[in-house]
């Protein structure tokens, strides 16, 4: 199973194979770029905020908000719910996710829900 993404509306999916380019909010057909394998670490943009889980640092593709994606670290999948008390971001992770960027300033402040 691969992390893709469509480099013009920034949907994204996980898939066996390279989805089909049905049609694209931003016109024609959505443009995939694969991101890597799917597995238990939970990463996050800096810059766009998109969030996803790889089994590695995913690829940089393109990134909604210029250039590539900038990939940070936030810890292993687990099963304890998080939220960022800023920016509303949930996740699900074994221990308190690192703090990394906030959408909204600084870096997260989680607390278990
Ligand atoms: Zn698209
Ligand atoms: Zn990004
Ligand atoms: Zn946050």
């Amino acid at each position: 199973m691969d992390n893709y993404q469509c480099r013009k509306c920034g949907m994204q999916l996980q898939s066996d194979d390279t989805p089909r380019s049905a049609s694209c909010q931003e016109g024609n057909s959505h443009a995939w770029e694969k991101l890597g394998e799917v597995g238990d670490i939970n990463f996050q943009c800096r810059k766009c905020g998109m969030r996803l889980q790889s089994d590695g640092t995913p690829r940089s593709a393109s990134c909604q908000e210029g250039n590539s994606h900038a990939w940070e670290k936030l810890g292993e999948v687990g099963d304890i719910n998080f939220q960022c008390r800023k920016c509303g971001m949930q996740l699900q992770s074994d221990d308190t996710p690192k703090s990394a960027s906030c959408q909204k300033g600084n870096s997260h402040s989680w607390q278990k829900f």
